[in-house]
């Protein structure tokens, strides 16, 4: 039986849709390999909620959740149907393993989800629920979650957690980098963790990683790895993708998690 993998993926800035660069071709030899999945579950770094919410809609819309961009970005439509039911049956996963959560009857997808979609599923035929992170809550929460699901690897539902490996974003915008050789040194320690399998290194990574406060002022956009490390189970393979660094500020790495 062939099960589908999980995903990390730097999602980028919303530019990324019109002007893809290193991560845009990291995409596509990506989608070159990927099994069409019957679904997609995107863990977006963008939706920040208590508890888990699930995004429930049989047409989601696209959400353009950036303000001052070129207005073609606007334009931009990812028309991929949801998928409602599985939004209830994941629900059920979770209260399974305790984890309280809800279905928003409404949510559409923000750009954490369609910004990477538009490359590795440009015809938007396959239906694609959104999963939401905890910013209070920490890896081992979202760890937790990724377990839950990861039963969908086997019903070929693809997961996905869209964040970004560091997100300095005053480095980015403001400081030109300043920053940029401490969050090096983050971004390869957590290289270096994931690659040989150091599960409950990268687990603590607020306390063991060099520099995770420069990497990452708010945790929001690492704490996706958490749920697709999760979901692909336990022992899978960790296989890096590349992906570059945005503005020699921001880490782009992604990943392949191969269930064992
Ligand atoms: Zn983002």
């Amino acid at each position: 039986m062939t099960r589908q993998p999980a995903l990390f993926l730097s999602h980028g800035s919303p530019m990324t849709a019109i002007d893809a660069g290193e991560l845009g071709q990291c995409w596509q030899a990506l989608a070159g390999r990927l099994m069409p999945p019957d679904a997609i579950v995107m863990v977006s770094a963008h939706w920040m909620t208590g508890i888990p919410m699930l995004s429930g809609t049989s047409n989601p819309e696209t959400v353009h959740d950036f303000y001052g961009f070129p207005a073609e970005l606007y334009q931009l439509r990812y028309p991929a149907p949801g998928a409602p039911e599985l939004a209830q049956e994941i629900k059920s996963l979770l209260s399974d393993q305790g984890i309280a959560a809800a279905v928003d009857p409404r949510r559409g997808l923000d750009h954490g989800a369609w910004v990477p979609l538009r490359t590795l599923f440009p015809e938007a035929q396959v239906p694609v629920l959104q999963l939401s992170v905890q910013p209070d809550l920490g890896a081992r929460h979202h760890w937790a979650v990724g377990r839950a699901l990861a039963p969908l690897s086997a019903r070929n539902v693809l997961v996905v957690g869209s964040g970004h490996m560091t997100h300095n974003l005053r480095d980015y915008f403001v400081d030109h980098g300043r920053a940029a050789p401490q969050t090096r040194l983050f971004r390869d320690w957590a290289h270096r963790q994931l690659l040989d399998g150091r599960i409950d290194a990268i687990l603590e990574w607020q306390h063991e990683g060099p520099h995770a406060a420069a990497a990452h002022p708010t945790p929001e956009h690492f704490l996706p790895l958490f749920v697709a490390l999760g979901a692909a189970g336990d022992g899978a393979e960790i296989e890096a993708l590349g992906g570059g660094t945005l503005g020699g500020a921001l880490a782009a790495d992604n990943y392949l998690f191969a269930p064992a």
